[in-house]
């Protein structure tokens, strides 16, 4: 849905990047040869890598099937090649990487660089860090993902220079991510801020962890599409019916978007009940560490910035102490898809000297 996309690193798309690719190498002084930096973004169903030179501009990046069933050995094999073929197209040779840094679905042992347990992935126990580390020849930094893309939101997007960030992304699942003071807020042994299982309605609807009522059973993208079917089933929601059946695979954020454009007004309803769900829950967070700007993000937000940002803050304020109130802002992510990448790469650039002390 390009529509919908923020404009602010439009640029950002593989055809300007690749025109760009090609105005720099047409230049005699190519930024590039200062060092590179290498951002992944390992995903559930898809794996993004993105070759940047000094200034996080863009080089090179690819995109591919995760095809993760396949386990974790193979999955660093394509990672390690991912890696090489991108560094190959941006012309950078190896020993000119300064740094890689990996956004990985969590939970994560960071100082380990292990990968504890990705239920999307079906990997458990993976030294992730290690095994990279020594087929790249540079230095590894592994950050969970949702935390890699609310850091590139800090330093680039929506939420420059805030002091606390909350990041509540929902798709599939609902991811959450924080940065605070500059650094990715992380447990002593592993990452956290695991805001989709926050229990927002009691003995509500199972959730995928095996508990009833988190957040993500009640507004992620599958519960809204699971909702919005059932009402386009009964009738109440023409348009959609019309645009994607009932079938939960074509009720994408866009065509909901579309939808509730058209007039299904109970499509609305079940979007904005989601939205005030998550109002509830950054409202918990309000408490606990007073963010001062709460970033949303993902498909359902990327089709309905307006609709989300503006729920979730009348939901969060209501629900804040009065003293919290006004105190933070709500916005929509304004990264476009290489937001993990891209954050991990900085944040990889953040880390490498410390990291390489610690070990
Ligand atoms: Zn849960």
């Amino acid at each position: 849905m390009p529509a919908s996309r923020t404009p602010a690193r439009a640029s950002k798309s593989k055809a300007t990047s690749r025109a760009r690719r090609r105005t720099q190498r047409s230049t005699s002084s190519s930024p590039t040869k200062d060092g590179a930096w290498v951002g992944f973004d390992l995903g559930g169903t898809k794996m993004l890598t993105v070759v940047y030179d000094d200034e996080f501009q863009p080089l090179a990046r690819i995109r591919k099937r995760t095809k993760s069933h396949e386990g974790a050995k193979f999955g660093l094999e394509r990672i390690i090649g991912m890696i090489g073929a991108a560094l190959g197209e941006a012309e950078i040779t190896p020993d000119r990487v300064k740094g890689v840094g990996i956004g990985c679905p969590g939970p994560l042992d960071v100082k380990r660089g292990v990968i504890l347990d990705a239920p999307n992935l079906g990997w458990q126990q993976v030294p992730i860090r290690a095994v990279l580390g020594k087929a790249i020849g540079a230095p590894v930094v592994v950050a969970n993902d949702v935390d890699s893309g609310v850091y590139g939101e800090y330093r680039f997007g929506a939420a420059k220079n805030a002091r606390c960030v909350l990041g509540v992304f929902p798709g599939t699942g609902i991811g959450g991510g924080m940065v605070y003071e500059g650094r990715i807020f992380s447990g002593a042994t592993r990452t956290c801020v695991e805001v989709g299982h926050i229990q927002v309605m009691p003995g509500g609807p199972l959730c995928g962890c095996g508990h009833h009522g988190c957040l993500e059973a009640v507004a992620s993208r599958l519960a809204v599409a699971a909702a919005a079917a059932q009402a386009a089933q009964r009738g109440q929601a023409p348009n959609l019916l019309e645009a994607a059946g009932t079938d939960l695979a074509k009720i994408r954020s866009g065509v909901l978007a579309a939808a509730i454009e058209a007039g299904d007004v109970v499509i609305e309803r079940i979007v904005r009940d989601a939205a005030t769900h998550i109002g509830t829950a950054v409202a918990g967070v309000v408490h606990l560490i007073a963010p001062d700007v709460v970033v949303l993000g993902g498909g359902l937000v990327e089709a309905m910035p307006k609709l989300y940002v503006e729920t979730v803050t009348r939901a969060a304020q209501a629900r804040v102490l009065p003293a919290y109130a006004g105190t933070f802002r709500v916005v929509a992510a304004a990264l476009d898809d290489d937001a993990t990448a891209l954050g991990a790469a900085a944040w990889a650039r953040e880390n490498v000297a410390e990291q390489a002390e610690a070990s």
